[in-house]
């Protein structure tokens, strides 16, 4: 096929993610569609994957995703004519261990709450169903019956099929060289048989992404390493049907092909190819067999099928795969132009995701939101720190080295540290912080006290620094607390307009005049919540918005996208310009009247808001706000000045008690308040009706703004489903999220957060509990509630307000 000379959609890579992509958009969107595939369909990664195909992730969307791509290949072939070799042979996880055992006690859990059938069965079951394995040193495996196999190329090509029967054109041999941009668009793509003008642009190009984005100036940060697997001659005894298999302690995947086994592992040790741009010649190439690497796969994968001993190996597939720096693929809406879309980086589970992610992705890039909460792939996860190749591939190779071992609660990433550090960090390291890292940032994440060392030993209870948390806690409720909160992402916008742009995205009245602060969301058109975060008005023109850590790209673009065209109103990043100290605690009015002649008397400085204060001869931006509960301050200062205010403000405490805490002491205040974290709490599938936060939605006031006619037709009608609080009867167990809730003894929902709260004593979770008749206040308080607590059933109170209020005290009787 010849190039046209313009298409709606133009998307780049014919992988499984593009044709997949492709296809969806023509099916799905009636749209007209070209795909450009430099060399041949399938010729990059796609060709030479092992195809096992498994659908439990921990996010609820992504599962969702996985469990549509089995769905739409069962069923792919009965539509175009090409069948896809799927084979729902069922997956065993093995287990070696009790921390694995934990986590698998716990994945189960997480599979019921996301309805996914998931059984954990003893090594004499495992011996049965797949009668060649070694399970002498197995304690139990899981075993999720739905997963299975499939042929990744034969996939791609019934996807391709079928978006040329919905009327896609694919055009092979033609190469993506560059694009054509005008005011934060591109306009056409300049490829090796001329240029294609179109109004979306899909990057669907695997492992070449990196390279096709970085041509529009657009960062996909992914890397790829050469990842191995053998195909072994006829196994006698194995039969067709076999379970896929997963060893992760001994970091092997098995699976049945053609009578003998297909395996291969993940190394603590992988091998990057290249730091250059890869070759587009690269087509249905492999490289150079290297047994001394597959060696540790090779001696792991004979210990547990002894039978291998005998067989030969007929081949072995050392290709590249991309992969990111957390493990998660690349999907969605670039920051940096406004109809570039990406799809990629699928860290060796591209086959599975493959239906799934160009469903959401045809979804994304027609309507221009995503379709559902998709955080954890979401390209505006990343920053600028991304574009550092060196550390990519660092934390990447991390990353990939973690894909089987056992996933701790709390773990943090250890490569490429520190990267950002605050203005305050060698003072905190001087008080003993225990370091964790969030979007490159160093931050505290608790203080070990006087001959203790800072470091976390992960468990899978109770970890080393429970006792030492609890201690910074139990001092911000009863004295204060001095957080560094300096990470904080910090936008200004600034103009004449700034009141009517920022009162058109965010849901809560936040043009309230100057020295005004509010707490808001801003909506999606479903009415679900896309940002959470404070925004303080300066000035008549001039606001300061304050966002999460993580949430630094996502925020910036939603806001400066949804800035509505002509207003004079401008929006920039001042992150690195503020550190941000939070004082909080009952001492901290003492405290701050200590170091700054400004009063700070209630009266004077309410709740909710903003003033410039002076401190230690430095002019402060002081927002009368709260994340923990408690009386308290969060001090914008400059870069410069912090380490001065942290000084002053640590000695004027001193005689009330002052410590520094860290983000695992906020994690539990939170928790025990009820304030809800974005990303875990709330999420685009949430609305703020959901989640007890419709008050903070100006439905009344009659002014516009982003998800009010869908907030409107939410909150009229019942709920299909409200947030609440969870403590357990039970002291000891560990909530991490997503422990299923039970309403009398039936399935409700699950944990969004979990973790512990000191004052009350108790192990606190939130989540939604869900009717599909509707639920009101009346009927969450009418249950009985337990959780399911990694496999177990423990009894549980629901709390509909803020958990240590004197009068929901009650909880410790
Ligand atoms: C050894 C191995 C085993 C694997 N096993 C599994 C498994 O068991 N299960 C699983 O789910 N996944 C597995 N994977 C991962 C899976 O293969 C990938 O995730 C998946 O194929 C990625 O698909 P893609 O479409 O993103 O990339 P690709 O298949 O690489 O497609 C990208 C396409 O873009 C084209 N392209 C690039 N640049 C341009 C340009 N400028 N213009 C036009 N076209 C361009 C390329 O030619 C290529 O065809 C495995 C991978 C490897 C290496």
């Amino acid at each position: 096929m010849t190039l046209p000379s313009h298409a709606q959609y133009v998307v780049i890579g014919g992988g499984i993610i593009g044709c997949s992509t492709a296809y969806h958009l023509a099916r799905d969107h009636k749209a007209n569609v070209v795909l450009l595939e430099q060399n041949r369909l399938t010729s990059g990664s796609t060709w030479h994957a092992a195809g096992l195909v498994g659908q439990l992730r921990s996010s609820a969307s992504i599962t969702q995703m996985l469990k549509y791509s089995v769905d739409l290949y069962k069923r792919l072939d009965a539509e175009t004519g090409l069948a896809t070799g799927w084979k729902m042979t069922g997956c065993l996880r093995l287990a070696t261990n009790d921390d694995r055992w934990t986590e698998f006690k716990r994945l189960a859990t997480t599979a019921q709450s996301f309805g996914m059938e998931m059984h954990l069965i003893s090594p004499e079951e495992v011996r049965k169903m797949w009668p060649l394995m070694d399970v002498s040193d197995l304690i139990g495996a899981s075993w999720l019956p739905t997963d299975g196999q499939a042929s990744p190329s034969d996939i791609a090509q019934s996807l391709a099929r079928g978006a040329r029967m919905h009327g896609a054109r694919i055009v092979e041999g033609c190469r993506a060289e560059g694009f054509e941009i005008k005011d934060g668009r591109v306009t056409a793509i300049r490829t090796s048989q001329g240029v294609i003008a179109c109004e979306t642009v899909i990057n669907c190009g695997g492992q070449w992404a990196r390279q096709i984005g970085a041509m529009a100036g657009v960062c996909v940060p992914l890397q790829p390493v050469r990842h191995q697997y053998v195909i072994t001659e006829k196994v006698g005894g194995l039969s067709p049907d076999a379970a896929t298999l997963r060893d992760p302690d001994r970091r092997t995947y098995f699976k049945e092909e053609v009578g003998g086994l297909v395996f291969g592992g993940y190394e603590p040790n992988p091998v990057p190819w290249t730091n250059g741009d890869v070759p587009g010649d690269f087509e249905f190439q492999l490289f150079e067999d290297d047994w001394d690497h597959f060696e540790q796969h090779m001696g792991a994968a004979l210990a547990r099928v002894p039978a291998l001993a005998g067989t030969g190996i007929k081949k072995m597939i050392n290709g590249p795969e991309s992969f990111t720096p957390d493990g998660n693929f690349i999907l969605g809406q670039a920051q940096e132009l406004k109809n570039f879309y990406v799809g990629a980086g699928f860290n060796a589970f591209g086959i599975a995701s493959g239906g799934g992610a160009g469903w959401v992705l045809a979804e994304w890039a027609a309507k221009g939101e995503a379709p559902m909460d998709l955080w954890v792939v979401d390209i505006r996860r990343f920053s600028d720190l991304h574009k550092d190749r060196a550390w990519t591939c660092e934390r990447t190779l991390e990353a990939y080295g973690k894909h089987y071992t056992v996933v701790f609660p709390h773990e943090e990433y250890q490569s490429g540290r520190p990267r950002i550090v605050s203005p305050l960090y060698e003072r905190l390291k001087k008080l003993n912080a225990c370091f964790g890292s969030k979007l490159g940032w160093e931050r505290p994440n608790w203080f070990a006290p006087p001959g203790v060392e800072p470091r976390d030993v992960y468990s899978m209870g109770r970890q080393n620094w429970f006792a030492h948390v609890g201690e910074e806690h139990r001092a911000v409720r009863e004295r204060a607390g001095l957080f560094d909160q300096s990470s904080f992402a910090k936008f200004e916008l600034k103009g004449r307009s700034a009141a009517e742009a920022i009162s058109f995205i965010a849901a809560n009245r936040v043009a309230r005049g100057p020295g005004k602060l509010t707490y808001t969301q801003m909506l999606n058109s479903r009415g679900g919540i896309e940002c959470d975060l404070t925004v303080a008005q300066l000035a008549e023109d001039h606001f300061y918005i304050v966002t999460g850590t993580g949430f630094r790209t996502h925020d910036y673009a939603w806001i400066r996208e949804h800035i509505k065209p002509g207003l004079d109103a401008t929006l920039t990043d001042v992150t690195g310009q503020w550190g941000t100290l939070s004082l909080m605690g009952p001492a901290s009015r003492a405290i701050l009247a200590a170091v700054t002649d400004a009063d700070v008397g209630n009266a004077a400085f309410p709740f909710g808001a903003v003033r410039e204060i002076a401190i230690a001869g430095a002019q402060v931006r002081a927002l009368r706000v709260t994340y923990v509960g408690e009386l308290g301050w969060e001090l914008h200062v400059p870069v410069a000045a912090a380490g001065g205010v942290f000084d002053a403000l640590m000695a004027a405490g001193r005689r009330h008690g002052i410590v520094p805490a860290g983000y695992r002491a906020i994690e539990s205040l939170r928790l025990e308040k009820g304030y809800r974290a974005w990303g875990a709490d709330i999420t685009p599938n949430d609305s703020p009706f959901h989640a007890g936060l419709g008050w903070a939605v100006k439905l009344k006031s009659g002014e516009d703004f982003i998800g009010r006619a869908a907030s409107g037709a939410i909150a009229a009608k019942r709920l299909a489903k409200m947030l609440a609080g969870f403590t357990t009867e039970r002291e000891d167990v560990v909530l991490a999220g997503r422990e299923t809730i039970l309403r009398d003894g039936q399935f409700a929902g699950y944990l969004t957060s979990g973790g512990y709260g000191y004052t009350v004593g108790r192990p606190v979770g939130y989540g939604y509990v869900r009717r599909a008749e509707g639920v009101d206040q009346a009927y969450l308080r009418s249950g009985r509630y337990e959780l399911v607590v990694a496999n177990q059933v423990v009894a549980a109170r629901i709390h509909l307000g803020a958990l240590h209020d004197p009068a929901n005290l009650r909880v410790r009787g």
